[in-house]
């Protein structure tokens, strides 16, 4: 990988780490202040129960006086009553003593009431008070924990941007230029180009564009993003020899009536798959996109056995296992059926899995080597 994509890619991972820790950084007192808030709640709360309470206090102390003034004058008429001359008197003060009296348990209704009042906001107190008691212990607990990660993350933070100025030096200006430029607008000015597309914007790459990524000879941008591109070799399929051991690619026979190949590129074409069919005194051949299936050109039909007939084909071919009756094949017409197609890219990928192995390539129970070897 050439170092100013290293530097490229290293400063990526600073501002990233530098844009997190900040936002982390900024956050903390948010979390705090939000806490607080709350409290202030708690504390409004607190102080309305604990106010209602003296307003009912105020207000039976109020409803008490009006039973001691009713229960005076009901004893003021009492006295009176003894001392009348006419019915018509003792009648009338009768009448004001039942009034008082009505008045009296009027009262006693209201003060009965407040006190059942009472009890709830005494609960009201309680529990406002255990919750107040809570939450400030838990934002003390917020606090001490926020200065405490604040104090990592300015740490931290401090040692990323010692990472980013370093990075930053190792890149060429007018590089660094249009880094800064897509990393401004896009938020990131660097991008991983894996399976031939730009992992960042998801927009297939050229193959040109593609192979120059991968020849890491020279700093190539994404045509779509304009983020610079990188590859990471590690990342590419089959890369797993794991798998290409557990599953043994049973490998094609030699000298059969049928053919089938893989072709990276084929004149103007891109990647193809071949099949060559072995016919009286004659062999054929046919050629089918590698992505869609489709099938290429007419085919074509040559004197002799495919392997004399098309030589010019056989160079840099994969020679991969299938084989389907040809009557079957005529009947695809112009497109190899899915399944096909997804069997003839299996085997491409375990065939390729298995170049990629050093060992176990050549098992010595192949009566016959690969077609490579065979031809070479
Ligand atoms: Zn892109």
């Amino acid at each position: 990988m050439l170092p100013d994509v290293q530097n490229l890619i290293a400063l990526q991972n600073a501002d990233r780490e530098i844009l997190r820790l900040k936002d982390e950084i900024a956050a903390l007192p948010r979390r705090v202040a939000a806490i607080e808030q709350k409290l202030a709640g708690t504390r409004k709360a607190l102080e309305d129960a604990k106010n209602a309470i003296k307003t009912g206090d105020a207000a039976r102390r109020k409803y008490e006086t009006a039973i001691q003034d009713q229960q005076q004058k009901i004893s003021k008429y009492r006295d009176q009553s003894l001392e009348v001359k006419t019915n018509e008197q003792y009648k009338a003060l009768m009448h004001e003593i039942q009034f008082a009296e009505q008045d009296i348990r009027l009262n006693e209704d209201k003060i009965l009431e407040l006190m059942v009042n009472a009890e709830s906001r005494e609960k009201d107190v309680k529990a406002a008070e255990a919750e107040l008691k809570a939450e400030m212990a838990e934002i003390e607990k917020e606090k001490a924990e926020a200065r405490q990660r604040t104090a990592e993350d300015e740490e931290q933070l401090a040692q990323w941007n010692a990472k980013r100025d370093t990075a930053r030096a190792g890149v060429n200006p007018d590089l660094l230029r249009q880094y800064d430029r897509v990393a401004k607008y896009r938020g990131t000015g660097i991008s991983e180009a894996r399976d031939q597309k730009c992992m960042a914007c998801q927009v297939m790459l050229r193959p040109q564009t593609y192979n120059e990524v991968r020849a890491a000879t020279q700093v190539v941008a994404c045509d779509s993003c304009q983020r610079i591109l990188y590859h990471d070799p590690s990342h590419d399929r089959p890369a797993d020899p794991a798998i290409v051991n557990k599953r043994r690619r049973a490998h094609p026979k030699f000298e059969s009536s049928q053919a089938w190949y893989y072709r990276p590129s084929h004149g103007d074409e891109g990647e193809l798959f071949l099949v060559f069919i072995n016919g009286k005194g004659e062999s054929s051949r046919r050629i089918y996109e590698c992505g869609a299936g489709r099938k290429l050109g007419d085919t074509l039909v040559r004197e002799g056995e495919y392997r004399l007939a098309f030589p010019e084909d056989l160079s840099d071919a994969i020679r991969l296992n299938g084989h389907w009756e040809e009557s079957e094949i005529e009947e695809w017409e112009n497109e190899l059926p899915t399944n096909t197609l997804d069997l003839l890219h299996r085997d491409l990928d375990l065939a390729r899995a298995e170049a990629a192995t050093p060992a176990r390539t050549h098992a010595k129970s192949e009566a016959v080597p690969s077609e490579h070897t065979a031809a070479s």
